[in-house]
């Protein structure tokens, strides 16, 4: 059986070395590859990957013209990924090499996916820690897929889930939310997230909110049913409210118009056309971004052109 190790990085110049040899004091036993993905770094990491390389034949690596985003990277890894299971990890251990242990162990026991759900230490935000569980249980309830909250991308897949992902082609990828929707057996493994090594962590609350959206819309187009169930709402409400003028125009002398519920009822309105129109924007952009169809990411340099490929290299 052939391991294959997918790592995202993104300038994670002091990261790469006391990664590579935790991962590697754990899976030196089994027949592996591991492959980095150099997400645009603007920093040492394509060189400390590199270097690693030399000195390992493990290790293959792809290196992005740019940033195209955490996703992407994993986008690629799984592209040109062709092992028997194919495991995502983060190259700042906070996800613990240690865990590849049990997921492989899951994964011989017959199951085709072993998720993973972090459980936070102290050390998280409370503002990232309730915004992440209000993102799972609105994304649960308004789509049909079941995601579990605080799922991670640190998991392993089957070389059938595998063949099934690269036939992915999607832009706007939301790896957690797929790989809930393909369904095959699947087990949720807890883990303990452990403090990132060096740096930042490189998911600013703008990414995180990118990301969130592009998990919504990805997966349930409830937010543009409920535009439409607000609108019929208030127009109903609005005829209501006009018969009820006509009458007191008709019926009664107090016909001079009340300026603050005028105003009132249009700034509400107003607000609540300007909401439809943002989310239909987002899907409409999302459409856009879908029919270009341009690839997830472009790769400057790779080790498998100089290198033994994995035999199939897309
Ligand atoms: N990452 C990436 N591209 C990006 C952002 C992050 O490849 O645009 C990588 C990063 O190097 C790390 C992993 O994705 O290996 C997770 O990112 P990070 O640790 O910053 O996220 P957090 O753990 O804070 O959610
Ligand atoms: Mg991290």
């Amino acid at each position: 059986m052939k391991i294959c190790i997918i790592v995202p990085c993104f300038n994670e110049e002091d990261n790469i070395t006391p990664f590579y040899d935790v991962l590697k004091s754990t899976v030196e036993k089994y027949n592996h590859q591991i492959l980095f993905v150099n997400d645009g770094s603007t920093d040492k990491t394509l060189e400390r990957i590199k270097g690693l390389a030399k000195m390992d034949s493990c290790i293959h690596f792809l290196s992005f013209s740019r940033n195209f985003g955490h996703q992407n990277a994993l986008k690629a890894g799984y592209d040109y990924a062709d092992a028997d299971c194919v495991i995502c990890i983060d190259a700042d251990l906070q996800q613990p090499p240690s865990v590849i242990d049990q997921l492989i162990q899951k994964w011989q026991e017959g199951y085709e996916v072993v998720y993973t759900i972090r459980i936070d230490g102290n050390d998280v935000s409370p503002l990232k820690k309730i915004t992440a569980l209000l993102f799972y249980k609105f994304l649960n309830y308004i789509s049909k897929i079941e995601l579990k909250a605080n799922a991670a991308d640190f998991r392993l897949i089957d070389r059938k889930v595998l063949k099934a992902v690269k036939s992915f082609n999607e832009q706007n990828i939301f790896f957690r939310g797929l790989i809930a929707w393909v369904g095959f057996k699947q087990f949720g493994l807890e883990y303990k997230v452990e403090q990132r090594l060096h740096g930042k962590s490189k998911y600013p609350f703008r990414k995180m909110l990118s990301l969130s959206l592009s998990g919504v819309t990805s997966f349930s187009i409830s937010p543009l049913r409920v535009a439409s169930v607000i609108g019929f709402c208030f127009s109903g409400l609005s005829f209501v409210y006009g018969f009820y003028a006509l009458y007191l125009h008709l019926y009664t002398q107090h016909t001079i118009p009340g300026w603050t519920s005028m105003i009132m009822s249009f700034l509400f309105i107003t607000g609540l056309q300007f909401i439809m129109m943002g989310i239909i924007g987002e899907y409409l952009g999302k459409g856009l971004m879908e029919a270009k169809g341009r690839p997830n990411y472009l790769i400057s340099e790779d080790s498998f052109s100089e290198r033994t490929p994995f035999t199939e290299v897309r």
